[in-house]
């Protein structure tokens, strides 16, 4: 069944047109705040109902519930928090905002975006912060070098926004209330949301199939989280462009919705993931494939912990909890160690550092990584944010 939304009811953060002007009126006169793009994303995805039940960013005590007992406080699991946090130079500007008044955001092209009701502000202790999120203080991990940027001060209160974001994906981002519309549409009930940063390689192919082969699945929602982008990762318009190239030839149409979710990539391992699961669960999504090390960067996290934590915490999304899949030369076949018997010396690495490395090398990618067409899309030109 297309399960309800997160703490039961979608958040509906979009002024309406009656009330449009007003709210335009109420951001020219606004304390406009500087703010990190990943801000910005998630003001777009609270509107939108994607973090339902959160209408805002969180408050002091939302936020030290979070990062103490993985919970709000009414005590629904909830694992990342999201706080708004402007950059660092923005403290003046602060200072003289009082609760009761509204903060102002802009979204990428610099329109007026979201407007912030102040409800409190509080101080963030950026340490305890990344130790307690991502289980590292270590500048060398991505969110972790991103928290230098920003202040201490967090402002929290409700988001209202007149419309959706402008995202580098275009019409491929869509809200929990299109996804919804277009589940029902097509008569699915049981929808596997597929998480993806990278454009899709036969590994990715082999449990997004093993899923939908599934009697208790009808369909599958594949999502990549696209936007920000840090250096060295594929442009967004490359990995759109790879899957909607994958899908259009590899799978039937009626059993496939490509979409993006444009937010900043949260690298902390389980509690990410638990997090993109509640996400889709928004979306409509009723099951969620985990591979091996989902949401992890360098060896920070147990690449299996990212399975565990569903043990932990229920959020009322089922997880298909797959092993690290490869091609194996002597069954002739994409595999696993649950289905494969033979060495690791016949199996063929499907690993996106294989794939950068040949495409740098521009080497042929062999049909056991790579689709063609999507191989095509990646000799195409510069794929990688530089
Ligand atoms: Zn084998």
């Amino acid at each position: 069944m297309i399960p309800a939304p997160y703490g039961g009811k979608l958040v509906n953060g979009y002024v309406d047109t009656a009330h449009a002007d007003s709210w335009k009126e109420e951001f020219e006169e606004t304390t406009v705040l500087n703010s990190p793009v990943d801000c910005v994303y998630d003001a777009d995805k609270i509107a939108c109902g994607a973090y339902s039940p959160l209408q805002g960013f969180m408050n002091e005590s939302e936020y030290s519930s979070v990062i103490g007992n993985s919970r709000l406080p009414g005590g629904l699991p909830w694992t990342m928090p999201i706080v708004f946090l402007p950059l660092g130079n923005q403290e003046q500007k602060l200072n003289s905002l009082k609760p009761g008044d509204t903060a102002g955001i802009r979204g990428l092209d610099g329109e007026p975006f979201a407007l912030v009701k102040v409800e409190e502000k509080y101080v963030i202790d950026k340490g305890e912060f990344a130790q307690k999120v991502y289980g590292t203080k270590d500048p060398a991990h991505p969110n972790v070098a991103d928290l230098a940027g920003t202040g201490e001060t967090a402002v929290a209160g409700r988001v209202t926004c007149v419309g959706k974001l402008r995202v580098p994906s275009g019409d491929y981002e869509l809200t929990p209330t299109q996804t919804r519309k277009y589940f029902e549409r097509m008569g699915w009930r049981n929808v596997a949301a597929y998480q993806a940063r990278n454009p899709p390689h036969t590994a990715h192919e082999y449990i997004q199939r093993l899923s939908l082969e599934r009697e208790d699945v009808d369909a599958l929602m594949i999502q990549p989280v696209v936007g920000k982008l840090k250096k060295g990762d594929y442009k967004t318009e490359v990995i759109m462009r790879a899957y909607a190239r994958f899908v259009e030839n590899y799978y039937p149409k009626d059993t496939v919705l490509l979409s993006s979710l444009s937010i900043a990539m949260r690298y902390a391992g389980p509690k990410a993931v638990l997090f993109y699961a509640i996400v889709r669960r928004n979306y409509g999504c009723s099951h969620y494939i985990v591979g091996r090390d989902q949401a992890g960067v360098g060896s920070y996290y147990d690449p299996y912990a990212c399975h565990r934590i569903f043990d932990e915490f229920d959020v009322g999304v089922k997880p298909l909890r797959y092993r690290e899949s490869f091609y194996c030369k002597v069954c002739g076949w994409m595999a696993s160690s649950k289905v494969c018997p033979h060495p690791q010396s016949e199996h063929v690495n499907t690993s996106q550092t294989r794939i950068r490395s040949l495409l740098a090398e521009g080497k042929p990618l062999p049909p056991e990584i790579l689709r063609p067409e999507v191989a095509d899309v990646l000799r195409q030109g510069e794929v990688i944010n530089d």
